[in-house]
């Protein structure tokens, strides 16, 4: 029931305005007026770390950087919100503009900033780390909300991108069953499609791993060759070794990556070391 006070009526208007408030006046360093807020907070909704901020390091910069970010007027807002998760409200686009141009020090941003009279570095920034994920990532996916843009933005902004097939690359892994975690899917194709750890790619289930162990076990029994393919065909004291199946992993065969399905027939068991070794190639 949100309403204005111009539109209130009179009795309810002298209401507001006759209202006594308690008042403290507190005096001391900034980390004695932290303290304060610490204990003024327990009561009603508590002050998110932004809002705390605020306070501690209240001035021109921050009453700036609150008419920019935390007006939920802003036209912006709008589009913001297709990056950045919270609310203008309890300050958390000021938040998030602030830790990206701080590479996460907020506080000391804030410290350093305290007096200035324009928040021009810090709009700029926000904007080019913004404009930088617009225009590689032409579609706007709900996943895309709340990441860690900020950091992608400083790894990566160097690098060329062709947004056409970004947006294709983009589309074939949201399809795709086996990525579980949609919200690596941009972090991935920025890092070159490499790291498919960022996916979850689904796993073989522990039945599959027993069955496929069972049967590479069984095959080099009677010839003293490892139960690791990669292993058996080494050169050192491991390559007639038998590993236990809590020894080993498992692998794609033909990487999943590469079209590499997580069925049984391309699962193969490796020691751990093997394993490691071979990656997510
Ligand atoms: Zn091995």
């Amino acid at each position: 029931m949100e309403q204005y006070y111009s539109g209130m009526a009179k009795d309810k208007k002298a209401k507001i305005l006759e209202t006594k408030l308690l008042i403290y006046e507190c005096e001391g360093t900034e980390s004695e007026i932290k303290e304060w807020f610490k204990t003024i907070n327990i009561a009603g909704v508590p002050l998110n770390n932004q809002e705390l901020l605020n306070a501690v390091y209240s001035g021109p910069f921050v009453t700036l950087g609150k008419e920019e970010f935390s007006n939920s007027q802003n036209s912006n807002i709008q589009k913001w919100s297709a990056y950045i998760k919270g609310s203008a409200n309890r300050q958390e686009f000021l938040e998030c503009a602030l830790d990206w141009v701080s590479k996460g020090n907020i506080g000391d941003y804030m410290s350093r900033h305290r007096f200035d009279k324009n928040i021009n570095e810090l709009k700029k920034y926000f904007d080019s780390v913004l404009d930088w994920v617009s225009s590689i990532f032409t579609d706007v996916e709900s996943e895309m909300r709340g990441l860690e843009w900020g950091r992608l933005y400083e790894e990566h902004h160097k690098k060329a991108y062709n947004p056409a097939k970004v947006l294709a690359e983009v589309q074939k892994l949201y399809a795709d069953p086996y990525v579980k975690n949609r919200k690596g899917v941009f972090e991935y194709i920025l890092g070159g499609s490499i790291d498919t750890k960022l996916l979850d790619v689904r796993v073989f289930d522990e039945a599959t791993k027993k069955s496929v162990y069972a049967a590479q076990t069984a095959k080099v029994k009677t010839k003293s060759k490892s139960n690791c393919p990669l292993c058996a065909i080494g050169h050192d004291a491991n390559k007639s070794k038998i590993w236990s199946f809590s020894e080993m992993d498992a692998d794609h065969v033909a990487a999943w990556s590469k079209g590499g399905a997580t069925a049984s027939k391309n699962c193969q068991m490796l020691c751990k070391t093997h394993n490691r070794a071979k990656g997510n190639r």
